[in-house]
């Protein structure tokens, strides 16, 4: 089936439905390809909140100084001020929308403290926050007539002259390929948090938005910037809200000392991630940990502030460790968390590709940079959702529409049979994903050095040469998971190589990215992106862009 639409949207979280929204009220026809119920994507995981400079007693300059350092001076400066100038009026939005926030006793919106602000600016709802913002957002785009292709897998980006006109989607309950056309496209496929293992994301977090982008040659900046929570759940790497520490949870190590003073003493629990990630880090191989683990200690906040306003990981810590955090606490460790990298695009969501646009985890602004700040995440979303949603409805009006697109559809048609044909070999797809994963959060975690870096490249080589040979198990046509799962693993793996690579690139430690081999941040060398482009089969394309700088300039960065 050949379908065309104005503005097609790869992506139902936040980001994608936002965009969609705003393209629908400009005017534009509408369309979301999502492989999942747009409820199931990962947005509504999203448990603490969102920040916004609101209350009288702050100011949006406040909430962009503390979102310029917590980037460890990478963001660009014009797109945080965007960000936080707009947040207000983006939430209140939301709640004109019908998102029921938390109000405190005097009736107005109440906030709670995240980490790495300089004063409490996070806006939510219990800790279902995201979920809460995404149902909301559903009923909206379904009254502004926005057409969802639901459980549609996007294979491919349909690319006409060097712009983006559309893309392939295979309908996973038929198993049949379509041709979408579009004059523009919005990618907003969310993150790629399962290439680590463990992660705290959705098991659909696979990176697809990243490698289909990458693969019509769009280039991805800041990709080794990948962000460890401080706060995963023992074993399964379940979240644990930073909203508990916002609440004043404790970090405890094996001596029941509340370690983090050691690290910043100010801010203690409630400094950026990346420092307090590494402070625990720290504290486990020096071995003050509990069996790889620190301590999250919520006791002193009494039942009422946990089972009110953090019920969510209250239940998770009993049915997963058995463990009652109004009693006891709960061990945690750092785990993998979020990309802050992805597809460069300017303030309005536009990438170098014509009619490309990208919001929300996949695309990079930059107002992450090195690191994000809990809750500006979800923010992100929204405003460069909305932003390139009205942008690309205006791209629409001034292009006329694709009318090519059948040879890619026929050769996405090849290249599916082709991976279906497979013989099998003995190995399968999960065993390599798995594999894959773990190396990355060994290599390619928390902290990276130059020989760990080249080790994982020649693995990821060598597991690209089995990929090619794997078979798929379900050779059937309706809903055939095992495809779907095949193709996720190809796009981890482009991903996967330009984490590497941007990795080995910049030799400094700075946010996220800990080099042990160049512990010091070097803002001589490195207050510059790091952008790859695929350009044929051989090496990316490697090229450099400046940081914006706007008033802020880069200091010793302490909590
Ligand atoms: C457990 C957890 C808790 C978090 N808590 C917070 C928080 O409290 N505050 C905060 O600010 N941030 C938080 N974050 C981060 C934040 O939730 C995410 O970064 C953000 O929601 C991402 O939104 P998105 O719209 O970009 O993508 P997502 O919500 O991940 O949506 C991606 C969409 O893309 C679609 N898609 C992907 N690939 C394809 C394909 N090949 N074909 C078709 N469709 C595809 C999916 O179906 C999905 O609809 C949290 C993250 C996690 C994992």
């Amino acid at each position: 089936m050949i379908t065309d639409h104005d503005v097609l949207v790869l992506g139902a979280g936040l980001a994608g439905m936002r965009a969609a929204l705003e393209a629908a009220r400009a005017g534009a026809d509408v369309a979301i390809v999502t492989k999942v119920h747009p409820i199931r994507s990962h947005s509504s995981a999203a448990q603490g909140g969102i920040n916004a400079a609101i209350a009288e007693t702050d100011s949006w300059e406040s909430h962009a100084f503390d979102t310029v350092k917590g980037s460890d001076y990478l963001a660009d400066q014009d797109a945080v001020e965007a960000m936080t100038q707009e947040a207000p009026r983006d939430i209140i939005e939301f709640e004109h929308m019908g998102v029921i926030f938390f109000r405190g006793p005097d009736g107005k919106l109440g906030t709670r403290a995240f980490g790495g602000a300089s004063q409490a600016r996070t806006y939510f709802v219990g800790d279902i926050t995201g979920q809460a913002l995404l149902v909301t957002l559903y009923d909206q785009i379904l009254k502004a007539g926005v057409k969802v292709y639901e459980e549609w897998f996007a294979t491919a980006l349909h690319m006409e002259e060097g712009a983006c006109r559309g893309l392939v989607a295979l309908e996973m309950v038929t198993g049949e390929l379509h041709l979408l056309r579009s004059k523009a496209v919005i990618v907003g496929a969310g993150g790629l948090g399962r290439l680590y293992e463990p992660s705290t994301n959705a098991l659909i977090c696979t990176g697809d938005g990243y490698a289909l982008a990458y693969r019509a040659g769009a280039p991805l900046m800041d990709m080794e910037m990948v962000q460890y929570h401080p706060t995963t759940l023992a074993g399964s790497g379940f979240l644990m809200t930073e909203a508990a520490r916002g609440e004043g949870a404790y970090l405890l190590n094996s001596l029941n000392e509340r370690f983090m003073k050691r690290y910043a003493p100010n801010k203690m629990e409630l400094a950026a991630r990346d420092v307090t990630s590494r402070a625990e880090a720290t504290e486990i191989g020096e071995g003050r940990g509990i069996d790889g683990n620190v301590l999250l200690d919520l006791r002193h906040l009494g039942p009422d502030v946990i089972l009110k306003k953090l019920p969510q990981i209250h239940e998770m810590a009993l049915d997963y460790l058995g463990i009652d955090m109004v009693k006891e606490p709960v061990p945690v460790r750092p785990g993998m968390h979020y990309q802050m990298g992805g597809i460069k695009t300017d303030v309005e969501g536009a990438t170098p590709v014509p009619g490309l646009y990208a919001a929300g985890e996949v695309a990079c602004v930059s107002v992450h940079g090195g690191n994000r700040l809990g809750a500006n995440s979800l923010l992100d979303t929204i405003v460069f959702g909305r932003r390139s949603g009205k942008v690309a409805a205006e791209y629409a009006k001034n292009t006329p529409a694709s009318t090519g697109g059948e040879a890619l559809l026929r050769n996405e048609q090849e290249r599916l049979r082709e991976l279906l044909a497979r013989p099998y070999t003995g190995e399968t797809n999960a065993g390599l994903r798995l594999e894959l994963a773990t190396m990355m959060d060994e290599l390619v975690g928390l902290y990276r050095v130059e020989a760990g870096l080249r080790e994982a490249l020649d693995k990821l080589d060598g597991f690209r040469q089995r990929y090619e040979t794997i078979a798929v198990g379900d050779k059937g046509r309706i809903f055939n998971q095992a495809l779907t799962f095949s193709l996720e693993l190809g796009h981890m793996l482009d991903c996967g190589e330009t984490i590497i690579r941007s990795a080995l690139i910049r030799t400094e430690s700075r946010g996220a990215h800990t080099r042990s081999d160049f512990p010091e941040r070097n803002d001589k060398e490195w207050l510059k992106h790091i952008l790859l482009a695929r350009r044929g089969e051989g090496e990316p394309e490697l090229s450099y862009l400046p940081v914006t700088i706007t008033r802020w300039q880069p200091e010793v960065r302490t909590y």
